[in-house]
């Protein structure tokens, strides 16, 4: 499954933050190099018409789509050196499918920064450059292997123009997501393995102040466009997944945010990574099951059994808002508004399914 790495430099709120995202209970402690172990979090990705479906279909339970994110060691200055704990980063950070940077905008006088200042963009820089300096290094030692392999005619010549045109970028500075990889071979460039070709979240970790501030948020915002910003509280989140539901929605609106921190950032990253869902229901599950955007009919029925993908005869779409508009399968049916779908139907957000197969 696809997984998302969490980085940023030391003492940023990482591990608050996935501490929060596992409701785990590792030691956050005010020192750099606090997080070696890569770990897993595995959370929930919000979806309130799972609420819905499961009462108009009095099912037993609800299983929601989920995300993963991969706590990673924190980079320093200096990583792609393989300085502080900069290789096993590098190693880490490679099998990300993408990548959260978690930055720190909050001020805390008790909380060492590594660089001695608080600075979003310093911050990133340092970071970028890292990244983009590995990428870098990974290329260069590829580049005259890839030439010999084109002269043999064992490799096809996009795949080395490939590496020789996002070198030039990251010379420039460029990182590869966004726009500026954007013109390159996707499948060739996808072969490298680089870490700056894969998507990235910005996670601001912001005290209240920040959290109130619009202006300073469109300035992050802007400094990161294209790739997503996330502005959360690392702090707040860790004490929000302490509380029960109740009192945790009492306390969000409190602070005037509709939406967790963590559920806006675990969105985020399920459409970071290209993915979307498709909705089941019966007595026994309301669940949304996880696809790729632009998945078939099929491969979505593979996704809940590898029979239904084989024996795949048809799909039974109603989308959700049709559903709840007229209560049951049963009236949508007599409204005409449940489809029949064949192999090559494109599945749609919000499709509530059910498969006919042969087996
Ligand atoms: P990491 O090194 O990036 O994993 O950072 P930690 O999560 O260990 O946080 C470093 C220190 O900053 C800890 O003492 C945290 O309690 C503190 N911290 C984390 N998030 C916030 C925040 O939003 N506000 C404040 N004031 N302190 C925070």
């Amino acid at each position: 499954s696809l997984t998302i790495g969490i980085a940023g430099l030391p003492n940023v709120g990482k591990s608050t933050l996935f501490n929060a995202l596992t409701r785990a209970t590792v030691l956050a402690a005010n020192y750099p190099f606090a997080t070696i172990e890569p770990n897993v979090g595995i959370v929930p990705l919000p979806d309130p018409r799972l609420e819905r479906l499961a009462s108009l279909f009095d099912s037993e339970r609800i299983v929601p789509a989920t995300v993963s994110f991969v706590d990673i060691a924190g980079i320093v200055r200096g990583a792609s050196e393989g300085e502080g704990l900069g290789n096993q980063f590098l190693a880490n950070i490679r099998e990300a499918d993408a990548i959260c940077q978690v930055t720190r905008v909050f001020q805390d006088p008790d909380v060492v920064h590594v660089d001695g200042r608080v600075s979003p963009k310093d911050d990133i820089e340092t970071i970028s450059t890292e990244l983009i300096l590995a990428d870098m290094q990974t290329l260069e030692r590829q580049i005259p292997r890839l030439e010999k392999e084109v002269r043999g005619r064992k490799t096809e010549a996009v795949v080395l123009e490939t590496a020789q045109a996002a070198l030039a970028l990251l010379e420039r500075g460029e990182l590869l997501s966004g726009t500026a990889g954007a013109g390159l071979d996707a499948e060739a460039l996808k072969s490298f393995q680089l870490m700056t070709s894969k998507p990235f979240i910005y996670v601001f970790n912001m005290d209240d102040a920040g959290m109130d501030d619009p202006a300073l948020q469109t300035e992050l915002r802007d400094l990161v466009a294209p790739a997503e910003a996330v502005f959360l509280n690392a702090e707040f989140e860790a004490e929000l997944v302490e509380l029960d539901p109740d009192d945790a929605r009492e306390m969000l609106e409190e602070s005037g945010q509709s939406e967790s921190g963590l559920d806006k950032l675990a969105r985020v990253g399920f459409e970071t990574l290209g993915l979307q869902t498709f909705l089941t229901a019966g007595p026994k599950e309301a669940r949304a099951w996880t696809i790729h955007q632009g998945d078939t009919a099929p491969e979505a029925a593979g996704v809940i059994h590898t029979d239904f993908q084989k024996g795949f005869i048809k799909a039974e779409i109603v989308g959700f808002d049709d559903l709840m508009e007229l209560g049951s399968v049963a009236e949508a049916r007599a409204h005409g508004k449940v489809r029949m779908e064949g192999k090559d139907y494109v599945m749609q957000d919000g499709d509530v399914v059910e498969f006919r197969f042969s087996n």
